[in-house]
Formats: structure tokens, C-alpha cells, sequence
């Protein structure tokens, strides 16, 4: 199946206090575009920047028109600003990448490569990753052996949120609504032709990461409790193991007259945390509940520039 002759595609990228690198960013993007037959149109979320990263987007906006910004009102979050990038994209392919040269664009032809071939998702897969600490990579690459067994759709390994999308791909996630977006599960989610092609992950070209470990374990709870409801059954099954134990420990001490206070003390402490842990898992999946009960809106934008066309596809 052959695309559109002439596409437009659409770089999305959220960007969060980049102003060390976002004009090398620029400057690459707009060299490689220059090169590629393809129209582009080069997408900056302003995820409530509070440095010159806004106003140095604005400065390439005078020089280069294929440039738009939607600015926040303040600090959604990385997956927000990459849902709100979604929305007011206009490509007839939208491609997700960060704002850090970390997803270097010389991948980008490959992934047009693939969606021309006729796939609706090209995801870019991840073979090394420069420059991260030991701890980052084993963690990230914990975390997505756990949810990959964990979900109940099949969410690739290894695969950040660089990847390339098919307009139809992007209709159906413009009108997910979900708070605290788990958009790399999402995209799984609506399905279609997905494929992958594998990068070599590098360095961050300047800055420093805005993925401090708290974001990190934010991202990894979003993902678990909304692709998942394994946490909540395993609630069940410590809870029959531990009175299994009980029942044992119990029996034994009857006929045995074997039971000491420490013991005791040790087991209550055991199970209380045990069972406070069990509440805390609960309690996760009840927050999300509480999110989405609220209907708040995902973000506010406060200001939007560089758009030329009247765009078709009308964001929130
Ligand atoms: N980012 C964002 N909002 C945030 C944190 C990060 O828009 O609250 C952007 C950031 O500017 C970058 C991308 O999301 O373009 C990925 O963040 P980062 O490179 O810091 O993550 P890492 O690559 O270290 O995992
Ligand atoms: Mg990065």
C-alpha cells in the first residue's frame, strides 16, 4: 500500500528547559528536512519552560516557517507535552522524538521507509544507550521486561517514545483522554501495522537529563497501573499465601506448644507491612480512578505560534 505522494510529516518534540541544546536541535532538524523529499513541519511543546528554551524557538520561528510552538502554562509533564504535540500536529505522519538529539533524525528516513511500505507504527527500538548511567539502563531495562510480562497488550521492549506514526494511528490517540498518559502503552493499544527499527541511542548533546528518578518511577506506576490489573490479583495471592502460613504456623504450635513472643512481635510487624503494602497497590489503581473521575482537562495551553495553516485537526 503505497502513502500520499507528497506527505506531510510532523516532528513533535516536548521540550522542558533545553535551552543549552534546543538551537543545535533546530539547526540539525532544519539541515535534515532540507534534505529529505518529504514536507515537514517541526512541532515544540513548551512543557512551562523556565528558561530561554521558549524564546529561542521563537527567534527560529522568524528565520524558518515549517516552525510551531504550543506553549503550557506551566509543567505537565513529558508524556502530556507529547499528547498535546499529537493533537495539534497536522502531518499525514507524526514523529515523536526528544528534544536532546538523543533519537538522532538520520533515523527518521528509515521509519518513512516503513510507513511508505504501508506500517501504521514505526518504533524505534533501542540496541545501546551512550552515556547513561549503570543504574538508568538496568532500571529502565527492569522495567520494561516487568511490564512487558505484566500487561495485557503486547508493549514492545526496549522502545522509548521516538517513533513514527500513521495519521489514523494519531486520530484514535487525539481522543484518548486518559490522565497521566502512558502514551508508548497507548499507541500499542490502538494497534494497527507496528514494526520497528533499531537505533543506537546516543548521548544527550547538552543538558542535562529532566528525568530525575521520581519522574522515572511516576512513568513506570502509569504504565503498570494502566495496562495491568496483575498488582491487584497478586494483592489475593499474598494474601492466601500469608494465611497459609498462618494456618500452618498455627497447627504446628498447637501440638507442639512452640511459640514465643518475639516471634509474635516479628510476624505482627511483618504483616502489618505486608498489609500496607497491599494498600498502597490498591490505593495506586484508586488514584488513577480518582484522575480520570475528576475530568480535569490534560493541560492549558497558553499560547500557540508558528502555525500558518487553519488546521484540520482541531486540538482540545
Ligand atoms: N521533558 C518535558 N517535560 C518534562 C521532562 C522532560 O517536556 O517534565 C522533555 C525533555 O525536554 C526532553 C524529553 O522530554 O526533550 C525527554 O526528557 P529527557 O531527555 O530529560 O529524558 P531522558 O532522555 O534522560 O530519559
Ligand atoms: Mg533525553
Amino acid at each position: 500500500m503505497a502513502r500520499n505522494e507528497n506527505p506531510l510529516i510532523s516532528i513533535v518534540l516536548p521540550v522542558y528547559n533545553e535551552e543549552a541544546g534546543i538551537q543545535h536541535t533546530i539547526e540539525i532538524l532544519e539541515n535534515y528536512v532540507a534534505s529529505q523529499p518529504e514536507e515537514y513541519e517541526i512541532l515544540f511543546v513548551d512543557d512551562g519552560c523556565v528558561d530561554r528554551s521558549a524564546a529561542m524557538i521563537q527567534e527560529a520561528e522568524q528565520q524558518y516557517d515549517n516552525i510551531r510552538l504550543v506553549q503550557f502554562s506551566r509543567n505537565f509533564g513529558h508524556q502530556i507535552a507529547i499528547t498535546a504535540g499529537i493533537r495539534y500536529a497536522s502531518g499525514d505522519a507524526v514523529v515523536v522524538m526528544d528534544a536532546d538529539l538523543q533519537d538522532p533524525p538520520s533515523v527518521i528516513p528509515a521509519m518513512v521507509k516503513q510507513w511508505q511500505d504501508g506500517y501504521d507504527v514505526v518504533y524505534g527500538k533501542r540496541l545501546q544507550r551512550d552515556g547513561e548511567s549503570w543504574f538508568k539502563k538496568f532500571s529502565a531495562s527492569a522495567f520494561y521486561r516487568i511490564l512487558h510480562r505484566l500487561a495485557n497488550i503486547d508493549i514492545p521492549l526496549d522502545t522509548g517514545d521516538f517513533r513514527l506514526m500513521d495519521r489514523r494511528v494519531v486520530n484514535v490517540l487525539a481522543k484518548m483522554d486518559e490522565p497521566d498518559p502512558f502514551v508508548r502503552g497507548m499507541v500499542s493499544w490502538v494497534g494497527f501495522k507496528q514494526t520497528a527499527v533499531e537505533y543506537e541511542r546516543d548521548e544527550r548533546t547538552a543538558g542535562t537529563t529532566k528525568y530525575p528518578l521520581s519522574k522515572m518511577l511516576h512513568l513506570s506506576m502509569n504504565g503498570i497501573t494502566s495496562f495491568s490489573d496483575v498488582p491487584l490479583k497478586l494483592v489475593n495471592v499474598i494474601g492466601a499465601i500469608v494465611i497459609a502460613i498462618g494456618l500452618v504456623y498455627g497447627f504446628i504450635s498447637l501440638f507442639t506448644g512452640f511459640a514465643t513472643l518475639q516471634f509474635a512481635i516479628v510476624s505482627m510487624f511483618e504483616l502489618f507491612g505486608i498489609s500496607l503494602l497491599m494498600v498502597g497497590i490498591v490505593s495506586a489503581y484508586l488514584y488513577r480512578i480518582f484522575e480520570t473521575s475528576r475530568e480535569r482537562p490534560l493541560y492549558v495551553v497558553a499560547k500557540t505560534s508558528g502555525f500558518k495553516h487553519p488546521r484540520q485537526h482541531q486540538p482540545q
